[in-house]
């Protein structure tokens, strides 16, 4: 199936190329959105709103590459030194970091990102999600781990601002999603109430986290990667198509 990729480069430029996207549309999760039991909506925005297959390519191909260029290595013996250095700092702030990778790897992150800007791309029919989200009135929260560079960056070149009410990152918070303080802490600086709240994110450590701070309704993400298959999402519920869980006006 095709499907449009959604992203666009700032205000009234033109639409990004198309891509391939194997989202189903089979979701089978109407029974678990009750919307009249939820007046905030908090939604993750890489691999959730947007196609993982940007922060994929970078740092999985891009950034191997250019480390093996600056240090003389073949690409091979590049990833075999940063996998263990990206694992050591999976789910803490670090990890998330760009400048924190900048000074590690000795690569100016923030340039090597907008390098491959292109890629970034909406997952479809998200924005019609969005849209009915502000017009049946809920309360519409982006709650990323992305570094406030990466997340301005992504910004720029959605306009998923336009649809938004708050956007926090947890560099701003002091904790990762990973850690449930994070839900705690932005219940301080943007009250809402957990009970009447969905979050919708492609981590299911965050999932696990925002579960128990006491958050009620969860949603994981079937495919993040519209290149990879889709994951097994085990305890949790998974968005396949946004059409399936869109409120209708
Ligand atoms: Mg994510």
């Amino acid at each position: 199936m095709t499907k449009k990729c959604e992203a666009r480069r700032g205000a009234g430029a033109s639409i990004l190329p198309l891509i391939d996207s194997a989202l189903t549309t089979a979701a089978d999760t109407h029974s678990v959105i009750d919307w009249q039991h939820i007046d905030s909506v908090l939604l993750d925005m890489d691999g959730t709103l947007l196609d993982l297959h940007y922060d994929n390519q970078f740092w999985q191909e891009l950034v191997p590459r250019r480390y093996a260029m600056s240090r003389g290595l073949d690409v091979n013996t590049a990833k075999a030194v940063l996998n263990p250095l990206f694992r050591r700092s999976e789910g803490t702030l670090d990890w998330y970091c760009i400048d924190y990778w900048s000074r590690e790897l000795r690569l100016d992150i923030p340039l090597l990102k907008r390098e491959v800007a292109h890629l970034i791309c909406i997952h479809p029919h998200v924005l019609d999600f969005l849209r009915a989200l502000r017009d049946t009135g809920k309360h519409i929260l982006l709650v990323t781990n992305a570094h406030n560079k990466s997340l301005a960056l992504k910004l720029e070149y959605t306009r998923l601002g336009d649809y938004l009410d708050v956007i926090v990152s947890s560099h701003d918070i002091g904790y990762p999603k990973e850690d449930p303080l994070f839900w705690r802490r932005l219940a301080e600086l943007h009250p809402y109430s957990p009970a009447r709240s969905l979050l919708i994110d492609d981590n299911l450590a965050v999932l696990r986290s925002a579960r128990a701070y006491g958050i009620q309704h969860l949603l994981a993400v079937h495919q993040p990667d519209s290149r990879r298959p889709p994951r097994d999402t085990h305890e949790f519920a998974a968005v396949e198509d946004f059409r399936a869980i869109t409120p209708a006006i």
